[in-house]
């Protein structure tokens, strides 16, 4: 180095008053010249050093979004959302690939067997997904979730429509393996919209373990009832019983939406959302 900054300089450097075109070259001297920059250190309060080392700590410590996060963030997802849509259980690889497996086992039977299989269990899944994002136990963030400033109906509601959307994806590709049947591949949707939805607003009654489970046991004895009562398609299939699911879906959204207040009120029987064993560990937890 031939020159150095001048102290003048440096101090209006230091002080953020130095104006370009001399700031300019000021900056790019001083990222090639460590005297310059120990000169520069005495012009600023060994107090702001320290915040500046904090600031630069906290960003490195910082979580960094992982793939889904990033990818929903990208897509415009406000980043709030976007995390706690990321830290949905059903979202997590193990659960996912718990789904493409059933789908595959149900598609290797319908193949084999009869593709009732496909049918019947592809509408258990959202539900299942659904219990596994709310209930106590399996969800990682769920003393979190319980605790944060957010309405649990909202958290509830962010959850399901995830859970819905890559369950149906799932399973409408897994229904591409049956093309004999054509449109009849995806009369597991309409039941799947009644089945999550019913399970949801029963959830407000009877807790986030019990609702899925009767709904979920319902279903199933619903499917194996009218294929021993009748030959032929089981009415859930026909076009009464998906007319039927559609009209169980419409009902189950409006009694949802109209018990809403319950999610947030903290009446929710079973294990309770927000009990106060439940509070008092993730207060332990945050202290
Ligand atoms: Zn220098």
């Amino acid at each position: 180095m031939s020159w150095h900054t001048d102290d003048a300089d440096l101090r209006e450097y230091a002080a953020g008053a130095l104006a370009p075109p001399r700031l300019w070259s000021v900056e790019t001297h001083l990222a090639a010249c460590a005297d310059c920059r120990t000169a520069l250190g005495s012009h600023v309060p060994p107090a702001a050093t320290d915040l500046g080392w904090a600031r630069l700590d906290a960003a490195l410590d910082a979580p960094r979004p992982g793939p889904v996060e990033s990818l929903l963030i990208r897509l415009g997802v406000a980043d709030h959302t976007a995390r706690l849509l990321a830290a949905t259980p059903l979202l997590r690889g193990s659960w996912l690939g718990a789904v493409v497996l059933t789908l595959a086992l149900a598609v290797c039977v319908a193949l084999a067997a009869s593709p009732l299989m496909l049918l019947a269990t592809a509408p258990l899944l959202p539900l299942a997904g659904v219990a596994v994002s709310f209930g106590p136990g399996l969800d990682p963030m769920y003393e979190t979730a319980v605790v944060a400033p957010m309405h649990t109906f909202r958290l509830l509601m962010v959850r399901t429509v995830a859970v819905l959307a890559t369950t149906t994806v799932l399973s409408a590709l897994a229904s591409l393996a049956l093309p004999s049947l054509g449109l009849a591949a995806l009369g597991w949707l309409l039941p799947a919209l009644a089945l999550t939805s019913t399970g949801v607003a029963l959830t407000a009654r009877l807790g986030p373990v019990l609702a899925p489970a009767l709904v979920g046991g319902a279903w199933a004895a619903l499917v194996a009832l009218s294929r021993l009562l009748a030959s032929g398609t089981p009415l859930p299939f026909t076009a009464e019983g998906q007319g039927g699911a559609a009209a169980v879906a419409v009902v189950a959204t409006v009694l949802l939406v109209a018990a809403r207040d319950r999610f947030d009120s903290g009446a929710l029987p079973g294990p309770s959302l927000r009990s106060s064993r439940t509070l008092r560990s993730a207060a332990r937890r945050l202290s």
